[in-house]
C-alpha cells in the first residue's frame, strides 16, 4: 500500500496528491510537528492548523481511508515513525510550500508530485519572468487574466480597463458603514480539545471562531463575502477604522493558505457575482487582482529569488523589534489598535500590515529578517512564502527595489487620511519634530534624509526629495528627534 503524506497547508481532496487516492490503495499520513507549532507563535494560528488537520483527517476517515495522525518532534521524525510502523511501498507527497520543505523531502525517497495549489506553478512563473528586465506585478496580473480568462470580454478586460485601483482608495466612511457585520463560527468539541492540547509559550488570545477550520466553514465564509461584503471591498480596501477590524475584507486568506479553498473557486465565485450584476467591476477586479495577481506573484517571486533574497537588507537596518509589537503598551494609537487586533484575532488587514507595522519598521530601521520571522509567527495566515516577498520587497524595501519601484514610506498624514486613529492619539500627525510630533512623521523625514543618496536617483522619489529640500533648515532638529524616537521605541517607552 502507498502512503500519501498530507501537510497541514495542503488540506484539499482535489489537490494533486489526493485527487487519485483511493482507500483501497492508499493510506494517509499527517504529522503534527512540535518544531513547527511551538515557540512564540500566535495561539490562533496553531489552533487553526491543528483543528483543520484534525477535521480533514476525520473527513478522509469517513471516506474509508486509514489515516495515521501522529505527533513528532519534527516532520521527518514523524515520517520515519510511520515508515517503521506501516512499511509503505512508496510515500507520495505534493511539493511543499517552502524551499526547506522541498529540500527535506528530496532527500527522503519520496515521490513528489507537482503542486496544483496555485493557478501559476512557480516553474511557469519562472518561464514568464525569463528575459524580463523588470518583474512588474501589473504585467504578471494581465498575463494571468488573459491566460485564465477572468474578467475578460474576448481579448479585452471587462469594463474596458485592466485596473480599477484609483477608484479603490477611499478613506473610511465617517458615518454609516455600508458593509455588513460578520459572524464567527461556534467553537465545538474538536476546537476545545485542540485548544487544551496547545503547547506552552504561544501568545495571543484563544480563538473565538473567526477562522474557518473546515472546508464547509470556508465555503460559508466565501458565500458570506461574495453575497454581501464584496460590493464594498473595492472602494474601502485601503481604509482603517479603530472599531472595525474587518471592514469589507474577505477574511479568506487563512483558508486559502491552508488549501481549504482554492484560488480558482474563489475567483469563479467573484466572476459569477459580477456577471449577474451583483458586484461592481471595481470590487470584482480589485479582489481578483489580489488573488490571481498579487498572491500568485509573491508565490512565484519567493521561489524565483531564493534564499539570498530573504537575507536582503538594502538599508542595513538593524533595530530590534519594538516591545509594542509584542503587545507592550504604546502611545501610538494606530500601532496600539493594530497590535490589539493582532493579539485578539491573529489578524490585521493588508493596509494595517503595510502602512502601520511595515511603514514603522521601514522608517525606524528595524531588522528585516526579524520582521519576517515575527510576522510569519504572529498572523493566522502567516507562511514563509507570503512574508518574505511582502516584508522584504514590499514593506521594507530591503531588496533595494527589485520588487517595488519605490519604498512604501509615509508620514502620519497618510495614516490620518486613511484612518480614524489620529483623533484619539496624543501625537499630532502634522508635527515633524518637537514634543507631540507624530513618530511616523518625524521618522519619515529622517528616513528620506538618511537614505537620500540611495533614493535620489529614483524618479518616483523626486517629489519627496524636493519636499525634503524645502525643510532643510529643520533637519538638524528632526535628526535629533528621530534618534530619540528610535531609542524610546526600542526601549518600549513609546
Ligand atoms: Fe499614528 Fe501618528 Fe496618527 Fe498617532 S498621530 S495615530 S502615531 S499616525
Amino acid at each position: 500500500m502507498d502512503t500519501v503524506w498530507v501537510f497541514g497547508d495542503q488540506l484539499n481532496r482535489e489537490f494533486a496528491h489526493l485527487r487519485g487516492a483511493e482507500p483501497s490503495t492508499h493510506r494517509i499520513l499527517m504529522v503534527r510537528s512540535r518544531a513547527q507549532l511551538g515557540g512564540r507563535r500566535h495561539r490562533q494560528r496553531v489552533h487553526l492548523v491543528l483543528t483543520a488537520m484534525r477535521r480533514f483527517a476525520a473527513g478522509l476517515r469517513r471516506e474509508g481511508f486509514e489515516v495515521d495522525e501522529r505527533e513528532a518532534p519534527t516532520l521527518i521524525e514523524g515520517l520515519e515513525g510511520h515508515r517503521r510502523e506501516y512499511r509503505p511501498e512508496q510515500v507520495i507527497a505534493m511539493e511543499p510550500l517552502s524551499r526547506r520543505g522541498l529540500r527535506l523531502l528530496g532527500a527522503r525517497s519520496i515521490r513528489i508530485v507537482r503542486s496544483d495549489q496555485f493557478l501559476c506553478h512557480y516553474e511557469d512563473f519562472a518561464a514568464w519572468a525569463a528575459g524580463r528586465r523588470r518583474l512588474r506585478n501589473e504585467d504578471f496580473y494581465r498575463w494571468q487574466r488573459r491566460r485564465l480568462g477572468y474578467l475578460m470580454d474576448g481579448d479585452e478586460p471587462a469594463g474596458g480597463r485592466w485596473n480599477y485601483d484609483p477608484e479603490n482608495r477611499r478613506p473610511p466612511p465617517r458615518a454609516e458603514r455600508p458593509w455588513p457585520e460578520r459572524h464567527p463560527f461556534l467553537l465545538d468539541a474538536t476546537d476545545r480539545e485542540v485548544l487544551h492540547s496547545l503547547p506552552e509559550g504561544l501568545w495571543g488570545d484563544p480563538p473565538s471562531g473567526w477562522w474557518p477550520t473546515s472546508r464547509e466553514q470556508a465555503l460559508e465564509r466565501l458565500e458570506e463575502f461574495v453575497g454581501g461584503v464584496l460590493p464594498h471591498f473595492g472602494p474601502y480596501q485601503d481604509a482603517m477604522l479603530t472599531d472595525d477590524w474587518h471592514l469589507a475584507h474577505s477574511l479568506l486568506s487563512p483558508a486559502l493558505n491552508l488549501g481549504l479553498l482554492t484560488p480558482a473557486e474563489v475567483c469563479d465565485a467573484v466572476e459569477e457575482a459580477y456577471r449577474r450584476g451583483a458586484v461592481p467591476i471595481e470590487s470584482a477586479e480589485g479582489f481578483i487582482r489580489q488573488v490571481i495577481g498579487w498572491r500568485e506573484y509573491v508565490w512565484g517571486l519567493y521561489w524565483l529569488w531564493g534564499e539570498a533574497y530573504a537575507a536582503s537588507n538594502h538599508f542595513e537596518a538593524d533595530l530590534p523589534l519594538p516591545p509594542a509589537f509584542r503587545g507592550e503598551p504604546t502611545e501610538m494609537a494606530c500601532v496600539a489598535a493594530t497590535i490589539a487586533g493582532l493579539e485578539r484575532r491573529g489578524y490585521a488587514h493588508h493596509i494595517q500590515r503595510l502602512m502601520v507595522l511595515g511603514n514603522l519598521a521601514l522608517l525606524a530601521g528595524i531588522d528585516p529578517q526579524a520582521m519576517v520571522r515575527w510576522m510569519q509567527r504572529s498572523f493566522v495566515d502567516g507562511a514563509e512564502w507570503v512574508m518574505v516577498p511582502n516584508v522584504i520587497g514590499m514593506a521594507l524595501h530591503a531588496d533595494g527595489g527589485r520588487m517595488a519601484t519605490k519604498p512604501y514610506a509615509a508620514s502620519g498624514a497618510y495614516i490620518d487620511r486613511m484612518s480614524d486613529s489620529c483623533g484619539d492619539c496624543r501625537f499630532d500627525p502634522k508635527q515633524r519634530s518637537e514634543p507631540g510630533a507624530c513618530p511616523f512623521t518625524t521618522l519619515y523625514w529622517d528616513f528620506l534624509d538618511r537614505h537620500r543618496q540611495a533614493l535620489e536617483p529614483n524618479p518616483r522619489m523626486r517629489l519627496q526629495i524636493r519636499n525634503l529640500d524645502r525643510i532643510a533648515d529643520r533637519l538638524p532638529g528632526i535628526r535629533a528627534d528621530a534618534e530619540r524616537v528610535r531609542r524610546v521605541l526600542t526601549d518600549g517607552a513609546l
